[in-house]
């Protein structure tokens, strides 16, 4: 029995409609197990520029920082789209995860038997999918410099600097052994060694490391081939660890599989302590309508549980309780299929909370 304080930013759009169903679920597995999580809001995104005039205001980092977990919602929407690049809602979050340092994306991407025919790929192709997709954060191209726009006119040019130190490499990789080895030992690292120098030194770094881990079956895969195979045969992989902007595309490719961006998870681990959120954004078309589905978010509260607060029991007692909802056949409309039964979001919340129970 624990006492945790959570830090939850609900942000824009449907972010505060799924974070109430997380909490929701989170009370329920408090009161199930006898822990108590209470959980203080702070503003970031979209609504935190209107309340304060910029993303992510100091007293949001502070509080963050002196809490045990974030459970973040989702930020942006149309109208700050205008804001100047550095004052944009998405700026706030990337700097909230290089603040709270957390280098490691854990995104899983896995293909539950109920909604295999949701995906676009062929059912006997993709039934049985479940990757890691373990993404390095904070480093590599988005942050590397010298970056910028110079010069005028014809004359101008953009360029950035994809740039990692070893020790960058070995944490990440770390990551990814450590989660291979509490799954199938398993781990493919992805690089595009053949053409980038700071690709050779990662795979350099990965090999040296493996040393560690002999259980771990390690392979390489040149980035375009990853996409390639993703497609053509996911079962392959188990984790898949890669640099930041390859795995930014591929968690995103991994993820399509599934079919249904209301299903995904993601965890931002590394750092003093962890960020977890859907893998959805702010979804404007269908803000304030019920229809969103809440259990990425669900999904992120069970990753919390497992690799922020270490409740191990806890995140698979809300792990059965999704999957539970889904034998049911119970659905939110994005993932409706015929003779199921369709929920509204706060329903789903409840259906979740009924299972644990
Ligand atoms: P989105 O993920 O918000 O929506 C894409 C589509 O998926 C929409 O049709 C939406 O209705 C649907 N969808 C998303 N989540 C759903 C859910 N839980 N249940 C049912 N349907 C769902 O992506 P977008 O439309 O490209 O972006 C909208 C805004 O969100 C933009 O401002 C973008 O910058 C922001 N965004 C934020 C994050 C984040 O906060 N981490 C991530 C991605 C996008």
């Amino acid at each position: 029995m624990g006492d945790y304080n959570i830090s939850v930013i609900p942000g824009d759009g449907i972010g505060p409609e799924v974070c109430t169903e997380g909490i929701k679920v989170l009370n329920k597995i408090g009161e199930i197990c006898g822990h108590t999580f209470s959980c203080t809001e702070y503003l970031a995104g979209g609504i935190a520029i209107d309340e304060t005039g910029v993303p992510l205001p100091e007293e949001t980092i502070k509080g963050v920082l002196a809490s045990d977990s974030l459970l973040f919602g989702a930020i942006g929407g149309p109208k700050w789209e205008d804001q100047p690049q550095h004052n944009k809602p998405e700026a706030g979050l990337l700097q909230l995860r290089k603040e709270l340092g957390a280098f490691a994306n854990l995104r899983p991407a896995i293909v539950f038997d109920e909604l295999a025919e949701a995906s676009t790929i062929k059912t006997e192709i993709i039934r049985g999918t479940d990757i890691m997709v373990v993404r390095e954060l904070t480093g590599g191209i988005y942050f590397g410099g010298p970056r910028g726009i110079e010069g005028e006119g014809e004359n101008r040019k953009g360029f950035n600097t994809m740039v990692y130190t070893a020790e960058e490499i070995e944490r990440i990789a770390r990551v990814g052994f450590d989660t291979a080895m509490a799954r199938n030992k398993k781990l493919c690292s992805v690089d595009k060694a053949n053409v980038l120098d700071v690709s050779q030194l990662w795979r350099d770094v990965v090999t040296e490391l493996s040393k560690e881990y002999p259980e771990v079956e390690l392979s390489h895969m040149y980035v375009d081939n990853a996409a390639m195979q993703l497609i053509r045969d996911p079962k392959q992989f188990d984790v898949i660890v890669t640099g930041n902007i390859f795995g930014d595309i591929l968690s995103d490719e991994a993820s399509q599989l599934t079919g249904s961006i209301g299903m995904l998870a993601s965890a931002s681990v590394g750092g003093p302590i962890g960020f977890f959120e859907p893998v959805h954004g702010s979804a404007p078309d269908i803000t304030g309508q019920a229809l969103a589905n809440p259990l990425a978010m669900i999904g992120s509260v069970e990753m919390m549980l497992r690799y922020g607060l270490k409740l191990h029991d806890e995140a698979d007692k809300v792990n059965n309780a999704l999957r539970q909802v889904l034998k049911d056949g119970l659905r939110t409309g994005d993932i409706m299929q015929d003779g199921c039964q369709q929920l509204n979001t706060s329903q789903m919340g409840d259906a979740v909370c009924e299972r644990l129970a």
